[in-house]
């Protein structure tokens, strides 16, 4: 589902936040554990006879699909601004509002009424692009066995939770704009650091198992090596959980999630299926690298500053538009709840200038995840296999454009990664490993 429409003006903030964290949810993978302290092993030895895996050049289907995203991106960042614009200027906004006063009287039905309608407008408006989007496209790229049921149940579940959580957000955010018209920015943002740790806390244990099943591997052998790596990373109790993706999706993935006590590892089950157990591996190496370097919490940190900065601008944007808009608009202060679009289209254009300097750090949190995962397991072929493997089954461009690059990827391109893989041991030259202070010394020869 399209995150715009759908969720509420703060949401979109957290969300963006949030990207941070989830971010690391795309393609990673591969290994065998080898020590640091025995580059000279046998295993080392025949996997440097594997050679250097070549980047796969993108099939014609995966152009089509490559491009055609491209334009659904544009349609669905021009229609961020369309959409809350065409609430402001034709007064829609200020109707929907006196509409609410009237209904709800109070102020909190008022704002939470404003709210469940605005949202269901936006979601009906929505709903033809996010299906085509979400279903049809993917069926059609053979990249998804989805039924209709399941994702319109996924659909109306995302509705339900975003405008729950949404309201109560949008309830904080306009209470907090009525009680310090001038400092309701430094508030929200300082509000944002709890909020976000509760967020990543309570999304593996409440959000997530209510559109998967999560469960324990299947893969005991493979299970045992991933703990043993998991060991090795310095994660103690670390807990894997396999997800049954292949109802959604074709697409091969993985991902760290959660905080404090429901921080996890997550395996596709598709990518289960299509890796080895070294690529696998070397996954689970990259996903460790993330929970071991602390990427979740510097995620939060980094969101809740994004949040400050934005609302910050986002105040004196909104401000500077009001003053010369607003009695078109149908609102003169902040605090009304007619403003919920405006707030909306500045958090976008803001989000949207933002987005190149936030995807860089996260390229660069992902680049250092790969060489986690190869000091960790020393497993460049089954590295750079896993790339390839993800290049091709997700109908991935392994060199992208620059435009692409800077404001549509959170990690860097496939072909980097792979090259990467190739050409990454330090190890083999005797030099110093970055994060082989890391790694906890094996007892014994451990999994492969
Ligand atoms: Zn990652």
């Amino acid at each position: 589902m399209r995150l715009f429409l759908g969720v509420p003006g703060l949401l979109l903030i957290v969300l963006s936040a949030g990207r941070l964290c989830r971010a690391f949810g795309e393609p990673t993978h591969v290994g065998a554990v080898n020590s640091q302290h025995s580059p000279q092993r046998p295993a080392h030895t025949a996997r440097q006879d594997e050679g250097p895996v070549p980047i796969p050049e993108p099939s014609a289907k995966a152009l089509r699909y490559f491009h055609s995203g491209t334009v659904l991106w544009v349609v669905s960042t021009l229609l961020g601004f369309l959409i809350p614009a065409l609430f402001l200027f034709t007064g829609f906004s200020a109707h929907l509002r006196d509409w609410a006063q009237q209904t709800g009287a109070r102020w909190v039905f008022t704002v939470a009424l404003y709210y469940v309608a605005f949202t269901l407008l936006n979601f009906v408006i929505d709903l033809p692009l996010s299906y085509y989007a979400g279903f049809v496209r993917q069926h059609t790229y053979g990249l998804s066995n989805q039924t209709l049921g399941k994702w319109a149940g996924d659909t109306l579940k995302s509705l339900g939770v975003g405008s729950t959580i949404g309201c109560f957000i949008v309830l904080v955010f306009y209470g907090l704009l009525l009680k310090s018209p001038r400092w309701w920015w430094v508030h929200i943002s300082v509000l944002a650091v709890p909020f976000l740790c509760l967020q990543m806390l309570i999304t593996p244990l409440w959000i997530d198992p209510l559109f998967n099943h999560f469960g324990p591997m299947h893969n005991k052998q493979l299970e045992a090596k991933i703990l043993a790596l998991a060991r090795r990373a310095g994660i103690e109790g670390g807990r894997v959980f396999e997800v049954d993706k292949s109802q959604d999706t074709n697409a091969v993935n993985a991902y760290v999630t959660g905080f404090a006590g429901s921080k996890r590892i997550v395996l596709w089950d598709t990518t289960l299926k299509k890796l080895n157990d070294r690529e696998v591996l070397f996954i689970m190496g990259h996903e460790m690298g993330h929970y071991v370097l602390g990427h979740i919490a510097r995620g939060i940190v980094l969101g809740s500053l994004m949040i400050l900065v934005t609302l910050y601008a986002a105040q004196h944007f909104a401000i500077a538009f009001m003053a010369r808009y607003g009695p078109q608009c149908g609102f003169s202060q902040l605090s009304d709840i007619a403003s919920l679009p405006l707030m909306l289209l500045v958090i976008h254009l803001l989000t949207l200038l933002t987005t190149p300097i936030i995807y860089a750090y996260t390229r660069h949190i992902e680049h250092e995840a790969d060489r986690f995962g190869l000091e960790i397991t020393r497993d460049n072929h089954a590295a750079a296999t896993s790339f390839a493997k993800m290049t091709t089954e997700n109908l991935s461009i392994s060199r992208p454009d620059l435009f692409t690059r800077l404001w549509r990827s959170t990690h860097p391109p496939l072909g980097e990664r792979i090259e990467f893989c190739n050409t990454y041991k330090p190890w083999a030259a005797g030099q110093p490993l970055r994060y082989g202070h890391l790694f906890q010394q094996r007892t014994s020869d451990g999994p492969r």
